[in-house]
């Protein structure tokens, strides 16, 4: 087939309308998260309805293309734009309905609708989610990595929320996926949901909304290696404490001059001054401020303007960024924390804004067996996220540095125990699929064979194929029909 009448059958697939799909020639043109990764998709189509999903998908895997869905567009490496040059990408913009079954409470959410949006929604209903920070995010890509938020240890990653999904599969079937649907399939999509299908649509459990919360706030501005050293190692112990009560959520963010520990507690204040948090810290080092009686959308909101003000929000950006997950045998030595102070003392701010940033885990996440979904670091007590943001590009060097600052923590951790986030896409991992899955990779690959045997649902970092009879069985099933109708 050639191009040209590949270009006009994807045109077909979302109903004859040319506005609805762009074939860009630039990759600057194109509005990636991450400036630092250049990467031109073939083609971008957006569909309105799931029916033309699965005909977008047909036409392009009979063409031989690969397919990537794009939510929020908020991938680390661009991965949402196929993060490969060539790919179809399925921008569901246009799925963002959102409503709520008044008896059970449970949400059915379009894939495109952003967090922020899901939140106010929610909220005029009385409920609430867990869900991360950044608004602008969307459910499509975070509810098929991972998504840890401030909730997340009394209610779960967003993942551990799904209670069903509509999916478009490589052969341009629209099948269901729950507990009692396609089991294997739910299972790879709660972690890995990028390698198997398109999610059109969600039903999401809710919770009520939290009707008080404390919102808290320790600032140590200082360069002094030592002096920040301590706040953090105050940190990591209680984050470490096994027995932090699940309606703390805290974490750390480390800046050239200051240290900040921040977090919401969901509950009294009367409570949170019974935990006695400043007392765990350096009194000497640094400011407390803490707020009280915010209602839930206060705190979404506080949490959106945290994520604008610290790090510039959800504003594309070039940036180099890795994630490293601590468990309970990988906690940081005092010496660990020593030497990566230091190092961080030798950065030059003229290279770039250079960050790292803590957030606890535990709880409701770690209730939920390494197995039950794709995503596997149940037992992560926080994770770390080590970054440097740049004008145009990151330089070698900066991403050197950042590099070197997880090898210092790496080096001191024992052999192949740390892994990484699939929803803080590191485009350096030397074997992304063993860190992101771990122990879940080898049924992750059974899964990719039997549903897309193909390897249609590709990024650089996705589930590979393992090769074997299933993929003959599901190849036969999946010819597209786009050609026939074209
Ligand atoms: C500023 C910022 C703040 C963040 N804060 C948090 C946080 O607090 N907690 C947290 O856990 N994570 C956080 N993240 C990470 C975020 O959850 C992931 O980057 C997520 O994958 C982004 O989803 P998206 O839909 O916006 O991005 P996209 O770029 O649209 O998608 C990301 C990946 O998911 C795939 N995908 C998208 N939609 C679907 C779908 N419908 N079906 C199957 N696969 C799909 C894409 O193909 C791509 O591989 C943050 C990211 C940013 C940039």
């Amino acid at each position: 087939m050639d191009d040209h009448s590949f270009d006009e059958q994807l045109i077909r697939a979302v109903g004859g309308d040319n506005t609805l799909v762009t074939f860009p020639t630039d990759a600057t043109s194109i509005p990636s998260f991450n400036r630092d990764i250049p990467v031109l998709p073939k083609a971008i189509a957006v569909p309105q309805s799931v029916d033309q999903v699965a005909e977008i998908v047909k036409c392009a895997a009979a063409a031989g293309y690969k397919v990537q869905p794009r939510s929020g567009g908020h991938s680390y490496a661009n991965h949402g734009y196929g993060g490969a040059d060539g790919a179809i990408v399925v921008d569901l913009a246009k799925l963002q309905s959102l409503s709520i079954d008044t008896v059970t409470h449970n949400a059915r959410i379009g894939a495109g609708a952003r967090l922020g949006d899901i939140a106010r929604f929610l909220y005029t209903k009385g409920r609430a989610m867990a869900h991360g920070t950044c608004p602008d995010v969307g459910l499509g890509g975070h509810a098929t990595t991972g998504g840890m938020g401030p909730a997340s240890r009394q209610w779960g990653l967003a993942i551990d929320q799904v209670v069903a999904m509509q999916v478009v599969l490589a052969d341009g079937r629209v099948v269901h996926a729950s507990h009692s649907d396609n089991e294997d399939l739910f299972f790879a999509l709660r972690g890995a949901g990028p390698s198997f299908g398109i999610v059109t649509e969600f039903v999401m459990r809710t919770q009520p909304a939290p009707t008080q919360a404390v919102q808290y706030e320790f600032v140590c501005e200082s360069t002094s290696p030592v002096a920040r050293g301590a706040v953090f190692k105050a940190w990591q112990q209680l984050a470490g404490d096994s027995a932090l009560p699940l309606e703390l959520h805290t974490m750390v963010d480390i800046f050239e001059h200051k240290v900040v520990v921040s977090g919401t507690y969901f509950g009294s204040r009367v409570a949170f001054d019974a935990l006695r948090l400043p007392a765990r810290f350096p009194e000497s080092q640094g400011v407390w401020k803490i707020s009280d009686a915010l209602d839930w959308m206060q705190l979404v909101d506080g949490w959106a303007n945290h994520v604008l003000r610290e790090f510039g929000g959800g504003m594309p950006r070039a940036f180099y960024a890795k994630s490293l997950s601590f468990a309970p045998r990988t906690l940081m030595s005092a010496h660990a924390v020593d030497a990566l102070f230091h190092f961080l003392g030798t950065w030059s701010r003229t290279r770039g804004r250079l960050y790292l940033s803590f957030h606890v885990g535990g709880g409701a996440i770690t209730d939920v067996p390494a197995g039950e979904t794709a995503y596997p670091h149940r037992d992560t007590v926080f994770w770390g996220q080590f970054a440097v943001a740049g004008m145009g590009s990151v330089s070698a060097s900066s991403k050197d540095f950042v590099s070197c600052m997880v090898s210092i923590i790496t080096a001191a951790m024992p052999d192949g125990e740390f892994g990484a986030y699939a929803g803080h896409v590191d485009p350096s991992l030397a074997s992304p699929q063993k860190e992101y899955w771990g122990l879940n990779l080898p049924q992750l690959r059974q899964i990719k064979a039997a549903v897309d045997p193909l390897d249609v649902f590709h990024n650089p970092q996705s589930v590979p194929v393992l090769e074997g009879p299933g993929a003959r069985v599901v190849a036969t099933e999946g010819d597209s029909s786009c050609v026939d109708k074209a």
